[in-house]
């Protein structure tokens, strides 16, 4: 029992000091300084007239970013799952089959929600580290007949680029399919075309090569899409994330539906505003660049890359662990000695590749030199079969 004269003594811990990380693992990549300015600006009511104006920059900067003409595009309050939850969500209805994909871990995250949204989930196959084959998907649709298909432009966990995906939308609109996207890891990094390649619905993330800290994740959905979510005959389980709802506040009317999380929306259209200051397109080819010489690199030291040139993502770059070598070891070695983080590999590729992200303010040259150089240091030391040499030289060529 504590008496008046007793203070009760609050937890003792000291200020916030993290370490001084260069991050080039699969999200979140470094952020730009103007990103972390915005952030410490004041905060404004989430129904103040400015911040009414800042919400219709936001949308409209996100329109440039996706790619489209989309009325529907809104950063939705949480990290790149809620994006992904409020677009399964909302589209699948229960009794509604939706077709995913089985090559990487997202694609099992995809199915997960489909199903807790009541739907039917049916596979598409393919093995970890691979695209899908057109074909393959073609004939799905064929047998499944389903409501809606889902795939993962970018899949993180394998670092494999979707290609073909103007031919995938085709034949999912051939058997009146919706076609759901996970470009998470390929906003502002990866060629990404929602509307020209008819995508009907596209979720992404801020942390990965839009460099901004997560909280506020980017989500389009075309008229169809929306007009099958506002018709759906029972209302989504999820409240917080009911388009229906948050078309209150994103929409016209711009109502109370919840506190939307301002700092992080300054955030993103910090973010946003510097990939329209680079140029889309630009953004696409300095990801590119920036990541070939990483590539070029590890390469040249005598490592070799998961994914084949025709589908290699620039943004998350899948890299085989050489024999005898314990990846985590790797890993955990380049955060202590030289405060970079990079990952492992994980579900059917765990132990056999390190995933080293370019992605955003992280792809820069500065970055891509010093990881390639911490990189054939440690495995050199690690004992791998490497020479670190040739991988700088090769990386510094590309770069000049
Ligand atoms: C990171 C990621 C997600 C999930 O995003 P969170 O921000 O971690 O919730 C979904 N899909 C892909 C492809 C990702 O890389």
């Amino acid at each position: 029992m504590t008496t008046r004269e007793e203070s009760i003594d609050g937890p003792d811990v000291g200020e916030l000091t993290p370490p001084n990380r260069t991050l080039m693992g699969p999200g979140p990549s470094d952020v730009h300084p103007r990103v972390l300015r915005a952030m410490s600006t004041p905060l404004v009511g989430h129904l103040d007239p400015s911040f009414v104006e800042i919400m219709d920059e936001v949308q409209e900067l996100l329109r440039y970013t996706f790619r489209t003409d989309n009325r529907w595009t809104i950063p939705v309050s949480g990290t790149g799952s809620a994006a992904m939850e409020a677009a399964i969500g909302n589209v699948v209805e229960p009794g509604d089959t939706m077709l995913v994909p089985t090559n990487g871990y997202f694609g099992g995250r995809m199915a997960s929600m489909a199903r807790r949204a009541g739907g039917e989930v049916v596979e598409v196959d393919a093995p970890w580290g691979e695209p899908l084959a057109v074909d393959d998907v073609a004939d799905a649709l064929a047998e499944y007949d389903p409501d809606v298909f889902g795939f993962v432009h970018a899949e993180t966990s394998t670092g494999v680029r979707q290609p073909e995906v103007p031919a995938l939308t085709a034949a999912a609109h051939d058997h009146d399919a919706l076609v759901i996207a996970d470009a998470v890891t390929s906003i502002g990094g990866v060629e990404l075309r929602v509307d020209e390649w008819g995508v009907d619905v596209a979720y992404a993330g801020p942390q990965k090569c839009l460099s901004c800290p997560p909280g506020a994740s980017p989500l389009t959905l075309s008229d169809e899409a929306m007009d099958k979510v506002l018709a759906r005959a029972k209302e989504p389980r999820s409240w917080y994330l009911d388009l229906g709802l948050l078309e209150g506040y994103w929409g016209d009317e711009r109502a109370y539906h919840h506190t939307a999380p301002i700092t992080n929306v300054y955030a993103i259209r910090e973010a946003l505003r510097l990939v329209a200051e680079e140029g889309i397109e630009e953004r696409w080819a300095r990801h590119e660049r920036l990541a070939g010489a990483l590539k070029a690199g590890v390469e040249a030291m005598g490592l070799e890359m998961n994914a084949a040139d025709e589908y290699w993502l620039p943004s998350l770059n899948a890299v085989r662990v050489p024999e005898g070598i314990d990846d985590g070891e790797v890993c955990s070695t380049l955060l202590e000695r030289y405060d970079l983080e990079i990952a492992s590999g994980l579900g059917d590729l765990d132990g056999e590749i390190f995933r080293i992200g370019c992605m955003g303010h992280s792809a820069r040259p500065e970055n891509v030199i010093y990881a390639v150089t911490a990189l054939g240091d440690v495995l050199e030391q690690l004992g791998a079969d490497v020479d670190p040499g040739a991988g700088v030289t090769a990386t510094r060529r590309a770069l000049s």
